[in-house]
């Protein structure tokens, strides 16, 4: 039978655009849906226009160091609504390039909420294509908690078209969204309040990691509040928070929901494939494939891990293997990942709680350094950087390396290289620094 297309994509966020790129240079008749802007959660609502406001949050602190080195700043001033027409004026930039990415691999686009009809055919923009293959990386979604009031709160997406900073702000959840969005608004002058469940932000990270950010946040000025949230109302001083202990915060319109987030499969058809769904999420094997034999599904709309980068790898290791010859599976070893807070964490492998259930307490040795970096003394500011290895003592073999602190995403990318490669704790000793430098504390750890 012949179809429209090779292969169909549903969704235009870095998953689906990697795909579809990669596949179309083999050679292969290709189109997308999108029914918002292109480039998904990433370039719009996530990854990069948070990472910008990271950057606007950092300034008052250089403003603070530079004293120490000879510099005098009239007292600055901050204005959110520039800031905020900055970042999404760099988010309309992004959308055409990713509009001429598409356009240059004669990627054909359709505008609209793609629908499933059948395994083979695609109901979009008021019209039907079939394709021989489908992709569906639909991404995902805030979930918000049903509890009374919820519709109070905004959710991350919100946070970018925000035309007032809040005064104050409650952010609920300690997840790496939440956490990062807490600092960001903290350094902007915001009062914020953070409720987490647990004893620690950043459930699934190095202890030590955790418990270092979270002391180094609530020295920053954020409170964070051990409780849960019960209901969220209106009140004449803003908004109520009401919590479990009996307590309550009061805050301004704005609480912000960063409770997670789920698999936006919602009217997608799934029903008129055999595609399963499980805890929310499409269930796929280690080639993407789902339990429809040419429905394929790549990052966030699938219960893996949700990073971008990840997304892109599952799309061009999809298409590498059905389109270039080249069957592979993803490794999923050693995926590096950072929270951009202030300080900002990055890490890389086993945590030592992990590598220690994997492997027993007698057969990890870990190696940690804690230290003022030096661009903190003149400024005399307590800033700590935390580093951490985790080595496994038979094959002397890196299993983890954690670090908070100043470029900690730039250093662990490149350490995460040399631990994907099987670096052993001897090679980072026989590695020579590069001095003066926090990095080169990596290297020296005894
Ligand atoms: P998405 O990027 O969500 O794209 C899916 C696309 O499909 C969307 O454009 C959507 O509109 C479209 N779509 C959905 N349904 C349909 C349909 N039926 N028809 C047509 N189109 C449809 N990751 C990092 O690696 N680093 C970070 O620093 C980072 N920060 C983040 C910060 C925030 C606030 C958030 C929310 C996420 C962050 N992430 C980060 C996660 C990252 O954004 C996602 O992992 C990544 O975007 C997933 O890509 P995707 O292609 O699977 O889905």
């Amino acid at each position: 039978m012949a179809y429209d297309f090779d292969l169909f994509v549903i969704g235009a966020g870095p998953g689906g655009i990697a795909t579809a790129r990669r596949a179309a240079q083999y050679g292969v008749k290709v189109a997308v849906a999108e029914f918002d802007r292109l480039g998904g959660t990433s370039v719009n609502r996530g990854c990069i226009p948070k990472k910008l406001m990271v950057y606007a949050s950092r300034f008052a602190s250089h403003v603070q160091e530079a004293a120490g080195y000879g510099w005098t700043f009239e007292p600055g001033k901050f204005d959110w609504a520039t800031m905020i027409e900055a970042v999404n004026h760099e988010v309309t930039r992004l959308n055409g390039i990713y509009q001429s990415m598409i356009d240059q691999a004669e990627v054909a686009l359709y505008q609209g909420h793609a629908r499933l009809a059948d395994f083979h055919t695609i109901d979009v923009a008021g019209q039907t294509v079939t394709a021989e293959k489908i992709l569906i990386a639909v991404g995902g979604t805030p979930s918000k908690p049903n509890i009374p009031g919820i519709d109070l709160a905004i959710t991350s997406d919100q946070i970018f078209s925000l035309p007032q900073q809040p005064k104050r702000m409650v952010i609920l959840g300690g997840g790496y969204i939440g956490c990062e969005f807490a600092c960001v608004l903290n350094a902007l002058g915001t009062e914020v309040t953070q409720i987490i469940r647990r004893d620690n932000i950043l459930r699934g990270f190095d202890q030590d990691i955790r418990t270092e950010v979270q002391d180094a946040m609530i020295r920053h000025g954020i409170r964070i509040v051990q409780d849960e949230l019960v209901s969220l109302e209106k009140h004449d001083q803003g908004l109520r928070v009401n919590l479990k202990n009996n307590t309550m915060v009061l805050t301004d319109v704005v609480g912000l929901a960063a409770l997670g987030r789920k698999p936006r499969l919602d009217h997608l058809g799934l029903e008129n494939t055999r595609v399963e769904v499980e805890n929310g999420a499409i269930v796929v094997d280690a080639h993407n494939q789902t339990a429809e034999s040419n429905i394929y599904a790549v990052g966030d709309c699938t219960n893996r891990i949700k990073l971008t980068p990840v997304a892109i790898n599952e799309g061009c290791t999809f298409a590498d293997t059905h389109y270039g010859g080249e069957r592979r599976v993803m490794s999923r070893d050693n995926i590096p990942s950072a929270v951009f807070t202030t300080p900002e964490v990055a890490t890389v492998g086993l945590t030592e709680t992990q590598a220690m259930e994997k492997y027993g307490e007698a057969a990890i040795k870990v190696y940690r350094t804690r230290f003022r970096p030096i661009y903190y003394t003149l400024p005399q500011l307590e800033e700590k950087t935390l580093m951490k290895l985790i080595v496994h003592v038979q094959t002397d073999k890196i299993l983890g390396a954690h670090m908070v602190g100043d470029s900690a995403a730039e250093i662990i990318q490149g350490v995460a290289i040399a631990v994907k490669m099987g670096a052993t704790k001897a090679g980072f000793d026989a590695t020579v620094g590069i001095h003066p430098s926090s990095a080169e504390e990596f290297l020296t750890l005894r």
